[in-house]
């Protein structure tokens, strides 16, 4: 038994490891309570406008609801954004513009810009688990992925699950060309251990590079205060090693917001987060931290790696 800080609570507590993977919920009870489509209006209003309920996606529209099928959207047929001039000067007003919005706000514009061709990859951390749960709210039609590697943690997965029971949500779940297996025959053993940057590449930034394909744009979780790297993120900007428009909701965001929003509105989590992972990522590539220690400490310990790959430019 170790001794390992908890995330959210940092006390010394003991490890306690379990086989069966289980999903830790806050015992805090939702303090406001919002109708969804009300409160899709007024965030419609204050993203600088958008589509009216009859000509793009609105909030009520649910990825399981039994809705007829719309007419093809002008965006639905357009050909990809080009970063043209006219184009990052658009983004680049739009960032300016949003600096101030809240998350929802962000994520409507990003659905009205955008959608259908709007997505989210997540790889469900306290940060993708709280723009899920914005989404379920606005467009919870937008699709979501995953980068499953196959070299997940089962918690993180079950998550998965969870997402689908509590939003009716179901998050894909895209993978490279070969399994873990296969993978490691024929590089002779775990690329991880020696070269990571390569086993990112492999199994995470090519499999994104796929999955854009078709998309215009992205949205991902990170929080400026995060690394030096992500210290730059735009609200809104060009995306060139995924050719995507790249949309930050939570960028001036906290940790400390992040779990507030998590607590009230009874989000569930990694339950690896109270076990002393504040970052996870791949099981080989990930190891609790300590007291102290920087909140990414423990992704690709012992490497000068700190990032993926999908968040650098
Ligand atoms: S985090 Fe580790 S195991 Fe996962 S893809 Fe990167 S190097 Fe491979």
């Amino acid at each position: 038994m170790g001794l390992v800080a908890s995330f959210r609570n940092p006390v010394i507590r003991p490890i306690e490891m379990t086989s069966t993977p289980r999903i830790m919920t806050p015992p805090l009870p939702v303090l406001q309570v919002v109708s969804p489509t009300e409160d899709a209006a007024r965030i419609r209003q204050a993203a600088g406008g958008g589509p009216t309920a009859d000509t793009g996606p609105t909030a009520d529209t649910g990825r399981n609801a039994d809705t007829p099928q719309t007419p093809r959207s002008d965006s639905e047929t357009a050909a990809p954004p080009q970063p043209t001039e006219t184009f990052l000067a658009e983004l680049a007003e739009a960032s300016q513009r949003l600096e101030s919005a809240t998350p929802q706000e962000i994520l409507q514009f990003a659905v009205d810009r955008f959608a259908p061709k709007f997505t989210m990859a997540t790889a469900f951390g306290p940060e993708g688990m709280v723009l899920i749960q914005m989404l379920s709210e606005l467009a919870p039609q937008t699709p979501i992925f995953n980068l499953e590697t196959g070299y997940q943690f089962p918690e993180t997965l079950e998550l998965r699950e969870e997402i689908k029971r509590r939003y009716g949500i179901e998050v894909e779940l895209k993978r490279p060309a070969t399994t873990v297996e296969e993978y490691e025959a024929i590089h002779g053993g775990p690329v991880y251990t020696t070269d990571p940057n390569r086993c990112c590449h492999d199994r995470k930034l090519s499999v994104l590079k796929q999955a854009a394909i078709g998309m215009d744009a992205w949205a991902s979780a990170i929080r400026r205060d995060q690394s030096d790297d992500r210290r730059r993120a735009p609200i809104v900007g060009w995306d060139a090693k995924f050719h995507l428009v790249k949309i930050s909701p939570l960028a001036n965001w906290t940790k400390k917001e992040v779990w507030n929003w998590i607590s009230r509105h009874d989000i569930p989590y990694n339950p690896l987060h109270d076990r002393g992972y504040p970052s996870v990522g791949c099981w080989p590539c990930t190891r609790s931290v300590q007291i102290g220690e920087d909140e990414r400490a423990g992704r690709w310990s012992g490497f000068t790696k700190t990032e993926c790959g999908l968040h650098t430019s």
